[in-house]
């Protein structure tokens, strides 16, 4: 018989930040830099603790070195060729510190991977990247790149459940990827019915990493900044964005035009559209996991920065945390039924 867990589980939407009696004077005295030590690679990370996706729309060479001004962070897509990489670091030695080589699980992904660590050596972070993280396949796949990088921080998803980043953790991964299903463009949970509400799946999945001195990033869900906030109140260590920072002059994907107004292609890793352009098909096993969709152009990514980091300034100040690493410890969430008033429309 199929057991229900009566649990109740919630997303962003379900909650918000109770205010709290603050000494904080003025948003300016917030500091949003964390400093962690990564359990697995020993290497230690300052910054603050927003990523660009691994998206190819997202995860640019262009986006990097928007983000690294704040002392950001982007996982830089796996489509770039290592001469690519190679012009990249040579110019902008100061930002290598703030983006990781991403790769996926295939045998071409690893070669790649590989080539690009051996040319440019100084990328200090891995991030794997797989649509299911709970296979066994994966988790020996962790294994052997820990093997092959002992030095190197390892971020490895997706998962959503405690003991998946416990084992994740523990085959060598540093930072676990948490979202199955709440990206802007993924098709998962109506494609398969399966996901995970993602509030709690990052309250659950930081209390697993933390216990055993792991990370974790909560990836995807984050609709505006009071979202990117609720998961760092969750526990995330970092917040990965893929559709908040579609749209830019940083973004790759194209621009068109629609009855006069510029708009952008952004979709997912796993649409149709970047299937075609990257494998030339859809593999006939596999459905299309994301969909494409057009934005309106948006301009420079750096106001869309200042307007999120504003946002985690002010949530800080409501509940009185000095440092966004107080913030989760000073976050009760209310439930709620209502979020905001949108009586003038739901844009911003
Ligand atoms: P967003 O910030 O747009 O809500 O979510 C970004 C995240 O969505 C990415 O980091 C990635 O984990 C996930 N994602 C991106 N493309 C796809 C896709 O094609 N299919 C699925 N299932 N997830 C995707």
């Amino acid at each position: 018989m199929p057991r229900i867990d009566n649990d109740l589980k919630l997303d962003f939407k379900d909650v918000l930040f109770r205010p709290k009696r603050s000494t904080l004077k003025s948003r300016s005295e917030v500091d949003l830099h964390r400093t962690f030590t990564f359990r697995n690679s020993g290497k230690e990370y300052n910054g603050i603790p927003i990523i660009a996706a691994n998206m190819d729309t997202i995860g640019t060479f262009e986006m990097a070195k928007a983000l690294a001004k704040h002392s950001m962070f982007t996982t830089i897509h796996k489509y770039y060729s290592v001469q690519a990489w190679k012009e990249f670091a040579e110019n902008n030695p100061d930002i290598l510190k703030y983006i990781a080589c991403n790769s996926g699980s295939g045998q071409a992904d690893v070669e790649k991977l590989t080539a690009i660590l051996e040319a440019v050596p100084q990328i200090e972070y891995i991030c794997l990247d797989v649509a299911n993280g709970y296979s066994e396949h994966f988790v020996q796949f962790v294994k052997d790149v820990r093997k092959r990088f002992p030095k190197h921080t390892i971020m490895a998803g997706n998962v959503a459940t405690g003991e998946m980043v416990e084992e994740l953790i523990l085959s060598g991964a540093d930072i676990i990827k948490v979202g199955i299903g709440p990206g802007s463009v993924c098709t998962t949970r109506k494609k398969t019915g399966v996901g995970y509400p993602q509030l709690s799946a990052v309250i659950e999945c930081a209390d697993a990493a933390h216990g055993l001195g792991g990370h974790i990033i909560s990836d995807g869900g984050c609709t505006c900044p009071g979202d990117v906030l609720k998961a760092f109140g969750a526990g995330a260590d970092f917040v990965m964005l893929g559709g908040m920072f579609a749209g830019h002059d940083q973004s790759g994907g194209e621009t068109i035009e629609k009855n006069g107004k510029k708009m952008k292609l952004f979709y997912g890793v796993s649409s149709s559209t970047a299937m075609k352009k990257h494998a030339g098909e859809v593999a006939e096993y596999r459905a299309s996991e994301g969909k494409t969709v057009e934005v309106p152009y948006r301009g420079d990514v750096e106001a869309t920065v200042l307007d999120i980091l504003g946002g985690v300034r002010s949530t800080c100040t409501y509940v009185g945390a000095a440092k966004l690493k107080e913030l989760s410890r000073r976050t009760t969430f209310i439930r709620v039924t209502n979020q905001t008033n949108d009586i003038f429309g739901t844009s911003t």
